[in-house]
């Protein structure tokens, strides 16, 4: 596919297809295809993880894997509206290693998360949401350009140069893992209590230049 101009890039579709095209960093040459955010232009929230798992690789799509419907319910939990929401990953390509034949999740290092940065800015300028939410430590780490420990942060509301504010929280992924069931519940409601802190923003109406 050939590479579209970043100053083509004047809509979704469009983006969605600079995306496909992207050779910025290696992974894309291991998975199925590039995963676009997902939503409208004006979304008043933008939730952000860390990259496609092997469902969303094969799907397109962001978020429809077990983590997803953790996130879906979560959000229905904290009065957020799915339509409402622009889902994304802060990582386009799948980033994976074979384990026989299955494909096992690698968390994306810096230099994946900072070359990808360009289309997550791209989705930010065309969406323009009031309100990010970081999605584990991939999507804080894109957003706010550092390395951050997500139990200092979480769901403090936070401010971007370009005056959109950001709440970081923990990505759902991390619920799925938790075995101890009353520690799962407990995890999850502070997960909820996090988006909340996020819905509770109201949106202003604001001219943007955003500081990258
Ligand atoms: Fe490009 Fe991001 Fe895919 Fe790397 S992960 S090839 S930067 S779209």
């Amino acid at each position: 596919m050939a590479a579209v101009a970043e100053d083509e890039i004047t809509s979704l579709r469009s983006l969605a297809e600079a995306e496909a095209a992207c050779t910025r960093c290696p992974l894309y040459r291991d998975a199925t295809q590039a995963v676009p955010g997902e939503g409208r232009v004006g979304a008043s929230v933008m939730l952000v993880g860390e990259q496609p798992g092997d469902k969303e690789d094969i799907a397109g799509k962001p978020f429809v894997g077990p983590a997803g419907r953790v996130l879906d319910q979560g959000l229905q939990d904290a009065g957020i509206a799915r339509d409402e929401a622009f889902v994304t990953n802060a990582v386009k390509h799948f980033k994976h290693e074979m384990r026989g034949k299955r494909r096992l999740h690698k968390r994306p290092n810096n230099y994946e998360i900072e070359r990808c940065k360009i289309w997550l800015d791209q989705e930010r300028d065309l969406v323009k949401p009031a309100t990010i939410i970081a999605l584990g430590v991939t999507a804080a780490r894109s957003l706010t350009g550092k390395t951050v420990t997500i139990g200092k942060i979480r769901g403090k509301l936070l401010t971007m140069a370009d005056g959109t504010r950001l709440v970081v929280t923990i990505h759902p992924s991390s619920l799925l893992r938790i075995e101890d069931e009353a520690e799962r519940h407990a995890a999850y409601r502070s997960f909820v209590a996090d988006l909340k802190a996020a819905a509770a923003v109201k949106p202003e109406p604001k001219a943007r230049g955003r500081s990258r």
